[in-house]
């Protein structure tokens, strides 16, 4: 059904909206009608009218939850807005129940196989996962699981880090742990860690705690582990764990050896005996290029790489500027997160990042602006599942979108665009092993629910050792103790997410080799598949593109050997 009209939403009157949270006992009734229409109807079509009229509300609710978590993402210390998050966590787990009781009522319809044609079998797929994922006896430990996620969130984004006589949140610490001065670099690091360690008791708790619940919730529910539940929160509906063991595989077998490769190269190029933790984003001696230093600037270099990729892209950047659908700067009490968001009611994106002056406000220019411009293409598909896809196929948009916007770069770099882009190439492939590693380190979390935090530190210093031989952090004790991953935001908040980077990652870099080959085609394919949304599973969407699934053995090995020859190791 059509989105409302964009008109309708714009920075100025998020604060109207998010004042207007549902009331529960109204929507219950709207959903105590809708189900008396579909359990009447006698034909698809009147299922079918029954099914908008809910989309209706769950694009409504989708709207003001999306709302309520972004202005408390905006100020984190606003007593409104926390309570209107908190409001949220109480909402979202009744709302899903009423949602789960009317995926079952279709799945279990007379006129399933109508609605099946008209609405797509997939659609039916998610919703067999969903149902199997949720029941009523967990409500009050998805309260629990959000409430100490926000603690988290709450955590970090109160960091005020001294260095150097200021006292700087993790967003502009992350500037000088960029910095082309080596002892720059390592003073922010410790800097950073040092915050860690007097916070792990904290941290250690909040995560104790989220493992415990999930692991109840996983129970109740007659799961083995989490991490099957995961799976399904997650909406895999078309690969497993086995899958995943054999995916990370691959990276270690075709991807570690070529990082290694790359930081030993790395050593040479910076002029020093061994690549340390804080070097590793840094590729040469003078520094990773710099984009523009000002907001504008750097808006402008943005419209005018959204431009110069076609009529399409470019006025849907320029929407995003001209109605303030982003917040891009940094600031107090703003969370340290960068994400799109959505408001389905209206079809519109929302970009949230915080600008650093590093290559990291590119990225967030072309990758954050990846995911809203799929989401925006795919608004008018008929239900909420399909605005966007599952996560992992969701990077492609985004990932994708950094390989696509290489032709632009000198806007932003200037005679550094090349080494911007070999850089981001080599990071795309560093990506790999780490993401595979988080992934490793929550497989061994939710088989061993009991452990303790220090056995969780083992965990992750276990699987540094299988992905990240070449890490190195001396003098870092909290890092030293295995707690690396205490600064992984995914771990708490969308348990086995990250490894969707790299299903992702393995699809980009088809379309970054196809669009060196055919920049149109490979363009004109991406946008098609953007407009698909998530009306298809993952190997599905990717195989819709022309690309091999990150599944199919030996399907990194071209990118591998292409990228080394690039790179030069
Ligand atoms: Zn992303």
């Amino acid at each position: 059904m059509p989105a409302r009209a964009p008109e309708m939403i714009a920075a100025s009157n998020f604060d109207e909206i998010a004042a207007q949270p549902p009331d529960f006992a109204r929507l219950q009734a709207q959903y105590d009608t809708i189900a008396d229409r579909l359990e009447s109807a006698q034909t698809a079509a009147e299922g079918v009218r029954a099914f908008e009229e809910w989309d209706v509300l769950r694009r409504g609710f989708a709207t003001w939850a999306a709302l309520a978590e972004l202005q408390f993402q905006r100020d984190t210390a606003d007593a409104e807005y926390k309570a209107g998050v908190d409001l949220l966590n109480e909402l979202r787990p009744k709302i899903e129940g009423l949602d789960v009781a009317m995926k079952r009522r279709f799945l279990r319809s007379p006129l399933r196989e109508p609605l099946e044609s008209a609405l797509g079998e997939y659609l039916f797929a998610r919703w067999e996962t969903d149902v199997t994922a949720y029941d009523p006896v967990v409500e009050a430990f998805a309260v629990e699981e959000s409430t100490l996620q926000d603690d988290y969130t709450a955590l970090v984004a109160a960091a005020q880090i001294p260095f150097r006589g200021e006292a700087l949140n993790l967003s502009l610490l992350g500037r000088y742990m960029e910095d082309p001065d080596r002892e720059t670099r390592r003073e922010a690091t410790v800097a950073k860690w040092r915050f860690f360690e007097e916070r792990a008791g904290e941290i250690d708790r909040i995560f104790d705690g989220l493992v415990r619940v999930r692991d109840r919730m996983a129970n109740e529910l007659d799961f083995s582990n989490f991490t099957e539940l995961a799976y399904r929160r997650l909406a895999r509906t078309d690969y497993g764990a086995a899958e995943v063991a054999l995916w990370r595989e691959e990276i270690q077998r075709e991807i570690v050896p070529l990082a290694e490769r790359i930081v030993q190269r790395q050593a040479r190029d910076l002029g020093i005996e061994r690549v340390m933790l804080w070097d590793e984003k840094v590729f040469s001696k003078t520094g990773t290029p710099k984009p523009p230093q000002q907001y504008g600037a750097m808006v402008a270099a943005g419209r005018e790489s959204y431009n110069a990729l076609g009529p399409e892209l470019g006025s849907f950047a320029g929407m995003m500027f001209d109605r303030e659908l982003v917040d891009l700067q940094s600031r107090k009490n703003k969370a340290s997160a960068g994400f799109c968001t959505a408001f389905p009611e209206y079809g519109l994106p929302y970009v949230f990042a915080n600008f650093n002056g590093t290559t990291h406000d590119v990225n967030v220019l072309v990758h954050e602006f990846g995911h809203a411009f799929q989401t925006y293409s795919s608004r008018n598909q008929p239900a909420l599942e399909y605005l966007w896809p599952t996560y992992e196929a969701c990077e492609i948009h985004s990932m994708s979108m950094e390989f696509f916007m290489w032709p632009q770069l000198e806007r932003f770099f200037g005679d550094k665009a090349q080494q911007y882009r070999i850089e981001h190439l080599t990071s795309t492939i560093a990506v790999l092993p780490y993401a595979a590693a988080v992934d490793h380190f929550q497989h061994l979390v939710y088989e061993h629910p009991e452990a303790s935090p220090e056995q969780r530190h083992g965990f992750w210093r276990q699987v540094e050792a299988a992905y990240l031989p070449w890490r190195r952090y001396d003098g870092v004790p909290h890092l030293e103790r295995g707690a690396f991953w205490h600064q992984q935001r995914h771990i708490f908040i969308v348990p086995f997410y990250y490894i969707d980077y790299t299903l992702a990652a393995c699809c980009a870099l088809q379309f970054w080799i196809r669009s060196l080959d055919d920049y149109e085609g490979a363009l004109t394919e991406y946008k098609q598949l953007c407009a698909r949304g998530g009306t298809l599973p993952f190997q599905s969407l990717v195989r819709s593109a022309g690309l091999q699934s990150p599944f199919e053995a030996g399907v990194l090995r071209g990118a591998a050997q292409r990228a080394a020859a690039m790179i030069g190791v």
